[in-house]
């Protein structure tokens, strides 16, 4: 079967949920035995996530192959259980920069190089290169922002010559908002006609509509819509607030959105059955788990969770798997001094310390990993949470008070934790990160050990400092054992700490592969000692 693009548009506002319904689609399809990739692209002129403010978009996602990416990749690999690469994520920013470049090496041969056709082209190359590759019967291509968006114009035109390329191999799928008006008591579909036409007028029609509300749509409302913006009614989708987002791919099927996909790209959908078995078992414990576990996240950008997305989502596979209901209290570090951290993290049988860049909360991160340590409370820390974790021991039990990260004090003469020699010479931010899935050992006998049941894993990393191995000995000695280390430059990736329940830092995150049908063992096992800490 020729590959089959579809895309995913949004209108009225952002924050409908692009990503999820994306997501959705792509797992029910998947369930139907179909071989299927999402991918996302971003209209802002940034090269890659990697230097943005967790504040603007949320969290930066990390691919195997070591991309930053959009949060919404995250999304696509919990949801479809497939890792994806840098190729799943492009921003304006890329697609101008490789013109450019070409521009520069003489490519265009004296031509005026433009919007159309140099940068569609180069969106066009984008999107076909996953089909090219041979690998997927669907390719789910969502545009981030909102139709009518200055920027996402040449998107929307990419869309509109593929459509026109492809046929019937193509489709669009406009997700929309309908607002209740309470004074009016009503449903309002004039937004969604609005966009459509919006759409419309940049050369393209959707197929199908997703509309998001709030109040369930009548079959008026649904004729309504039909009729004003040329689609069918089975074609109208009603997208209804859920309790988790875990639900909208159940949702989607019982709207038939893969049904109506399917029979509009030529396919009968009655050729397969999407079996959910495995997603349903996920859900049910997830509805079905009363007993709470009470974990706290300690970070620095609490007040946006989209800051802390894939770790999130991590805590809820884990706490449903463990059939507990996750109570998760986001705190802020800066907050936390000595004098109220037994106030403020009493009563958690869970700390988790996140992970992050400078200089910012880092004390309250200090004090809530001694809070940990000391009162045998099961502690995870991510990444900055880890070295954070080596911070305090090397302070509180080996005696170096003025022990510290070079990122943050490159005076200390204890740095425990430092940039390697190699990467000192790399001086261009965003390139001097150890990026994407790195090989680790784990000692045998460890808790890590045991609990990942392997000796050699793969983990993501996103981080430009290290655990100074010259402290290691002095570290073991005194029961902070390194277990788990890069078996090439034996870099320490795993600190656990003997005598206490549960103590562990990991350099690398885990939660960038955390997956409904594949939650983290790290994650997994956190939370079940959690789960006996009264
Ligand atoms: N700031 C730390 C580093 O660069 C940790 C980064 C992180 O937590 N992702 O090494």
């Amino acid at each position: 079967m020729a590959t089959k693009y579809i895309f995913v548009t949004g209108g009225v506002t952002s924050s409908l949920g692009k990503g999820i319904i994306s997501a959705s689609l792509g797992k029910l399809l998947q369930a139907r035995g179909y071989r299927v990739t999402n991918q996302k692209l971003d209209p802002y002129i940034n090269v890659d996530p990697g230097t943005l403010n967790p504040y603007e978009h949320g969290e930066c996602y990390v691919t195997v192959d070591g991309h930053e990416a959009d949060l919404d990749l995250g999304h696509y690999e919990r949801f479809l259980n497939v890792p994806s690469t840098k190729a799943n994520n492009v921003t304006s920013g890329r697609i101008y920069q490789n013109v450019i470049n070409r521009e520069r090496r003489g490519d265009f041969l004296g031509k005026t190089v433009q919007v159309i056709p140099h940068i569609t082209d180069e969106i066009k190359r984008n999107i076909k290169m996953l089909g090219n590759t041979g690998d997927f019967d669907f390719v789910i291509t969502e545009i981030g922002g909102t139709v009518g968006d200055i920027e996402s114009l040449p998107y929307i035109e990419s869309v509109r010559q593929m459509r026109w390329e492809l046929g019937k191999d193509c489709l669009c799928i406009h997700l929309t908002y309908v607002p209740f008006v309470a004074a009016a008591g009503e449903l309002k579909t004039k937004p969604t006609q609005h966009s459509v036409k919006e759409l419309q007028q940049e050369g393209v029609q959707p197929d199908v509509l997703v509309l998001r509300a709030e109040h369930p749509i009548t079959p008026e409302v649904r004729k309504k819509v039909a009729l004003f913006c040329n689609v069918d009614s089975e074609a109208v989708i009603e997208s209804a607030d859920v309790k988790t987002i875990y639900e909208v791919p159940i949702r989607m099927q019982q709207e038939g959105l893969d049904r109506v996909v399917l029979k509009r790209l030529g396919i009968n959908p009655d050729d397969t059955v999407a079996d959910m078995k495995q997603w349903n078992f996920f859900l049910d414990k997830l509805h079905n788990a009363t007993e709470e576990v009470k974990i706290a996240l300690v970070g620095k950008y609490v007040r946006l969770p989209d800051a802390y997305k894939s770790i999130i989502e991590s805590l809820i596979h884990a706490s449903a798997y463990n059939d507990r209901k996750l109570k998760l209290d986001l705190i802020l570090s800066e907050e936390i001094n000595d004098n109220n951290v037994s106030d403020i993290l009493s009563g958690y049988q869970g700390i988790l310390i996140a992970p992050g860049f400078g200089e910012r909360g880092v004390d309250g991160k200090i004090i809530a990993a001694r809070f940990a340590r000391e009162n045998n409370v099961p502690c995870l820390g991510i990444c900055f949470g880890m070295q954070v974790m080596a911070i305090e021991f090397a302070r509180d039990v080996l005696g170096y008070a003025d022990a510290h990260t070079a990122e943050i004090n490159p005076q200390t003469p204890h740095k425990i934790i430092d940039m390697m020699e190699d990467q000192k010479v790399v001086l261009d931010k965003g390139g001097s990160m150890r990026l994407g899935a790195f090989a680790c050992r784990l000692l045998k006998n460890s808790k890590a050990a045991e609990l990942y049941g392997k000796e050699l894993i793969y983990e993501r990393h996103r981080h430009r400092f290290e655990f100074n191995n010259q402290y290691k000995e002095e570290f073991e000695k005194n029961g902070m054992i390194v277990s788990g280390f890069n078996p090439e430059t034996n870099l320490g990736e795993i600190i656990e700490l003997k005598n206490h329940p549960w103590y562990i830092g990991v350099q690398f995150h885990p939660e960038y592969s955390s997956t409904v049908l594949n939650p983290h063992p790290l994650f997994l096992e956190f939370v079940k000692v959690a789960t006996q800490h009264k």
